[in-house]
């Protein structure tokens, strides 16, 4: 795969081989957040080394993005049926983890990160129940 993204990327660069490979390991380790070098990728394209389970990965995502998909559609959402009161639209992808509200136990997303409860009305319940 990475002689594919290569190809495609570099075969009429002017640019030397490891210029080329520096330029590539930044768009993987901007994707990853990994600090892959030029001579890593040397190494995997000439099959002295294994490349890892995260950079095909990352170069299967920039594939992806190469193809004009979003790198979120690349990780292959998985279609779930959900409910939006904010208007989200059809097909939109969801980054957050659902949480499950104490008080009602429907299980929500977004909000800050320590928002506990679904609603206001779900945090006063829930409280006015422990004090009583
Ligand atoms: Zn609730």
């Amino acid at each position: 795969m990475i002689r594919s993204i290569y190809e495609y990327l570099y075969s009429n660069s002017p640019k030397g081989k490891m210029a080329n490979l520096s330029e590539l390991a930044d768009l993987l380790n901007q994707i990853s957040k990994e600090t892959w070098t030029a001579k890593y990728l040397s190494s995997v394209l000439n099959g002295s080394l294994k490349p890892s389970d995260k950079l095909l990965k990352t170069l299967k995502v920039l594939a992806n993005k190469l193809d004009g998909q979003s790198p979120l559609q690349a990780l292959n959402p998985r279609a779930i049926t959900a409910y939006s009161i904010n208007g989200n639209e059809d097909g939109v992808i969801i980054v957050d983890h659902s949480k499950q509200c104490p008080h009602c136990l429907v299980w929500f997303v977004g909000g800050p990160w320590n928002k506990k409860y679904c609603t206001r009305e779900c945090k006063r319940e829930f409280r006015k129940e422990w004090k009583s």
